[in-house]
């Protein structure tokens, strides 16, 4: 196994001394607005979106250009500096979250570079938010298909190099599919032009790819170049109870076949996820009558195709003879259609605030997601009867965020004590099932022991091999992933 580099990366006191040493060359590369050191502007950049473990810095850099961007790596790398890019800071793996290193914020660099409707591509900097990014599709009568809850924050640049998913993942992929093209802050300083618009291209090696997903540890992204595609005419919009998920697997399958390759949403939500969002979230308006074991939210993409919610009503009053669905109610309204997306979309957030819960981002193959999930739930209850399972999501994907809540009146601290065990377990079945122990969320720092342990020595070598040889410094977001 190849050796990685390894800068400390902890916040030392001569580390720090050293990088702001270097303080007033950055202000005069950067200018007031991009070097942020003062402790209260600084917080914010040092805790990760649920407030967990804050990390340190001893600044905030926030370049404007790419210019300046490579500037900031250059300067660092000749003073083996490390750093840890930061987009939204809505990652869940503290991947964004600094150890020590200097923070390299994207957030000024959100400009619209190039929008080309009849390539169908839309070229825009790092820092610009996804709902912008949607929103500028969206008035050059284009879209931009990934949507995910956090996008109100979420970054090009960090949904890039986590390869985000989200709810469209079932008929346009993640960013792997969606990104043609990228522009990127080598780690010494150099800047690799592969902001290219083009569909084909076989000239080597797709080394875009490699930074896809890369989680910030060998460059900085600090452009992409996107797909975009056909607005829908509408949707159709429903919410279907099933008793089970092998019943909902037979729905998604029904769906698929009978739908005319309209369905671009598939996510489901266990009944006790959706009592928690109505508790939370008292605006929101139970969607079922009825009191089915799982809540399917279903969209059809209305594109050329005969589909339309009367279409979709007919096709699940099918699914319902055929008991593939035990209740079911379609939006017949924008706003009734917001409602739905809106439980959903507050899922997560009940369940930060509903409060301590171990969880997981896995999938498997989608024919097998049913079983994991009662193979899985029984092997938690077996040694944590206090657990409350929460399991939700893009099941259209087979991927479920598979979390251990505490049960009403439990012991919190005998969940907590229970955790790596609750942790263990999930991750053993997933993997005698063939899955992923991250499907969407990435590794970050914190599921850097979890990819040891789990991923072939044979990938595990190719991949410190590829660190080694882009960042042989080792200044690029030290301590994520490899
Ligand atoms: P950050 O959190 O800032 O960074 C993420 C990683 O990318 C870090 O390792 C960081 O160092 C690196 N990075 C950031 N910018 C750059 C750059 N320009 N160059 C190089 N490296 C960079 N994810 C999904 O996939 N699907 C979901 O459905 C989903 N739902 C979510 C819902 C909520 C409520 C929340 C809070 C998060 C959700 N996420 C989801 C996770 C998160 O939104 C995504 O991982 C998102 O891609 C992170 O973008 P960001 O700009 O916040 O990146
Ligand atoms: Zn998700």
């Amino acid at each position: 196994m190849s050796a990685l580099p390894t800068p400390a990366n902890s916040p030392s006191p001569n580390r720090w001394t050293h990088a702001r040493a270097l303080l007033p060359r950055f202000r005069d590369l950067l200018g007031p607005a991009g070097v942020i050191d003062a402790p209260a502007d600084l917080a914010p950049f040092c805790a990760d979106w649920r407030g967990r473990e804050p990390g340190s810095a001893p600044f905030a850099l926030l370049p404007a250009t790419t210019a300046e961007c490579a500037a900031i790596v250059g300067l660092c790398a000749e003073a083996r500096l490390p750093l840890c890019p930061q987009g939204g800071n809505t990652g869940l793996v503290l991947g964004a979250v600094p150890d020590g290193e200097i923070v390299l914020s994207l957030r000024r660099m959100n400009r619209i570079r190039a929008l080309d409707p009849v390539n169908d591509t839309l070229v825009v900097e790092a820092g610009m938010v996804l709902a912008n990014v949607q929103t500028t599709a969206a008035e050059a009568g284009r879209l931009f298909p990934l949507s995910l809850a956090a996008e109100g924050s979420a970054q090009i640049g960090g949904l890039c190099s986590t390869n985000a998913g989200g709810v469209g993942v079932l008929h346009y992929g993640m960013m792997r599919d969606l990104v043609l093209g990228l522009e990127v802050v080598l780690p010494d300083g150099r800047v690799l032009d592969a902001l290219t618009g083009l569909r084909k291209d076989n000239t080597g090696y797709d080394l875009k790819q490699l930074f896809l997903g890369a989680e910030g540890t060998l460059g900085i992204i600090t452009a992409a170049s996107l797909k975009l595609f056909a607005r829908p005419k509408g949707f159709a919009t429903a919410m279907v109870g099933v008793p089970d998920l092998a019943t909902a697997l037979a729905l998604l399958a029904f769906l698929k076949n009978e739908g005319e390759d309209a369905l671009t949403m598939f996510e489901a939500m266990p009944d006790a996820g959706v009592r928690i969002t109505l508790e939370q979230f008292p605006n929101l308006r139970p969607p079922l009558d009825g009191s089915s074991a799982w809540h399917i939210l279903v969209e059809q993409s209305l594109f050329a195709h005969a589909a339309s919610p009367e279409a979709l009503e007919t096709l699940l009053a099918e699914a319902m003879e055929r008991g593939l669905a035990e209740d079911a109610v379609i939006a017949r309204t924008e706003a009734q259609r917001q409602a739905f997306r809106a439980i959903r979309e507050h899922l997560p957030l009940a369940e930060k605030a509903f409060g301590q819960a171990v969880k997981h981002d896995v999938s498997v193959p989608i024919s097998a997601i049913a079983q994991f999930h009662d193979a899985a739930c029984a092997a938690i209850a077996r040694i944590a009867p206090e657990a409350l399972i929460i399991a939700f999501g893009h099941l259209g994907d087979g991927n479920l965020h598979f979390n251990a809540a505490l049960a009403p009146g439990a012991d919190a601290s005998i969940l907590a004590a229970k955790a790596a065990e609750i942790t263990r377990v999930t991750h053993d079945c997933v993997a005698s099932f063939g899955g992923s122990f991250s499907a969407e969320h990435g590794i970050g720092r914190q599921k850097r022991a979890e990819l040891a342990a789990r991923k072939s020595p044979e990938a595990l070598a190719l991949m410190r091999a590829l660190k080694t040889a882009i960042d042989p410094l080792g200044i690029m977001n030290p301590g994520r992933i490899v």
